[in-house]
């Protein structure tokens, strides 16, 4: 191919895997990765992990050290925020006024922390979890004796939950809806969370609306919650979810819908404009559905898929999308999408915490929630994209064994 050049918008997960799979598909030509962040691009799952407990430093979450950019001639540029787009004359222009030009260009803009809708919530120890500077600003309202209260029960507000208890704060959890992650799993996964944070003593509230934050002096002192009880709160975590950065996308005219719209080459309706990772939105294997995925396997997956695209080479075909969640010492992988099932069966023991939940719609297999269980996690991966026709009593019988069942139903 000629030396084009491509230019990716944000520095993060998929940006930079963007980056990594053009130079590893032999793209010669200049590749600029900007991201308005002031580190270079980094992982963000162990922010409401080990970085938040201590237990990782900044340099270790980079995804690539700087030698690294400067061998492969990537041309990074950090704190720096690209503010508008022209796919006519292709060129993007930054906050400093500069006007880049290219000839491929990948939006990988990621998403935003949704904001609560309450006077107060915009107080100096209200935060939200989704870069290295909230945890930099949270790190000192955890510990003995702090009060910290979480609004919104998925699956960042559960993870900082449970390090937060383990470094001794006082942790309220309060949920609108009636069970925890109750947008992404089962009841009975819901159960077992909500026990697991009982037990490590979490107070966990679900069904439980806050009426109002009661602050001084632009500080949060409490909480007052519908029913008319106070909690007192020395800081507040605001986890609602994530709305995807698509307005850079539509004010250059291309088409999105809660998420830059994209196929299976991750390519727009504009044929040299890309988007990647949190921000797009596209047909989900094996599920042909259009949807949103909020994970690192994605990210990195189209990622590979835009690299591919601008190579003109040809693409892994799209795998089952996965996701993990790390809470005390409890491992849960989740492969495919629970949503609509209509059956499941357990396989392990709930009791013993080490158990899958197999999920399945019209009798197929579309989903499984792995909890300290990777061999189960692992074969329904398999097994959900190839559809294959699994009885479910099979999976439940923990006398067959996982590696029969792949080979007689792949
Ligand atoms: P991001 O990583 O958000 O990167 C986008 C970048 O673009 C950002 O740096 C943003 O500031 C920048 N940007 C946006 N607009 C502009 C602009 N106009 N100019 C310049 N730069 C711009 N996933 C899992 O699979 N497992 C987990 O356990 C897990 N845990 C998580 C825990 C936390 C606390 C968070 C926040 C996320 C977690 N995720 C997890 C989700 C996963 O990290 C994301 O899905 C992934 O980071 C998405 O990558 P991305 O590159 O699309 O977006």
């Amino acid at each position: 191919m000629p030396e084009e050049s491509v230019l990716i918008i944000g520095a993060g997960q998929a940006g930079a895997q963007t980056a990594a799979s053009l130079r590893q598909g032999g793209f010669n030509g200049a590749i600029t990765l900007i991201g308005d962040e002031p580190t270079l691009p980094y992982q963000r799952p162990p922010l409401s992990k080990a970085f938040l407990k201590g237990d990782m430093t900044e340099t270790q979450l980079y995804l690539k050290p700087d030698e690294w950019y400067k061998a492969q001639n990537i041309n990074i540029q950090t704190n720096t925020k690209v503010l508008s787009i022209d796919t006519v004359r292709n060129t993007a222009k930054t906050q400093s006024g500069e006007a880049i030009k290219f000839d491929h260009l990948v939006f990988a803009t990621g998403s935003r922390n949704r904001q609560l809708a309450l006077e107060g919530a915009t107080s100096k120890n209200v935060f939200g979890l989704r870069g290295i500077r909230d945890v930099t600003l949270i790190r000192p309202h955890v510990g003995p004796g702090k009060n910290l209260v979480i609004i919104g029960a998925g699956y960042i507000g559960l993870e900082t939950a449970a390090v937060a208890n383990d470094l001794g704060t006082n942790v309220v959890v309060l949920e609108l809806a009636d069970r925890v992650l109750a947008r992404v799993t089962s009841t009975l996964i819901s159960e077992f969370y909500e026990n697991l944070h009982r037990e490590n003593g979490v107070d966990i509230r679900t069904n439980t609306q806050v009426s109002k934050i009661n602050e001084q002096n632009g500080i949060v002192k409490s909480i007052t919650l519908e029913t008319g009880e106070t909690l007192p709160c020395d800081s507040l975590l605001i986890g609602i979810g994530i709305l995807p950065n698509t307005e850079l996308a539509a004010d250059a005219g291309i088409l999105c819908n809660d998420g830059i719209l994209v196929d299976a080459n991750a390519r727009t309706n504009i044929p040299h404009v890309y988007a990647v990772g949190d921000c797009a939105k596209r047909n989900i294997t094996p599920f042909d559905r259009m949807g949103r995925l909020e994970s690192v396997h994605n990210a990195i997956e189209q990622g590979k898929q835009a690299a591919a695209g601008i190579l003109g080479t040809l693409q892994k075909s799209p795998d089952c999308p996965w996701f993990w969640s790390d809470q005390y010492n409890i491992k849960l992988q989740i492969a495919g999408l629970s949503t609509d099932y209509d059956n499941f069966v357990v396989r392990g023991s709930i009791t013993d915490k080490k158990f899958a939940v197999f999920y399945f719609k019209n009798s197929e297999l579309i989903a499984v929630d792995a909890i300290n269980s990777a061999p189960e996690f692992m074969t329904a991966k398999k097994l959900i994209l190839a559809k294959a026709a699994v009885p479910s009593e099979l999976l439940s019988d923990e006398t067959q064994s996982l590696k029969e069942i792949t080979t007689r139903y792949l």
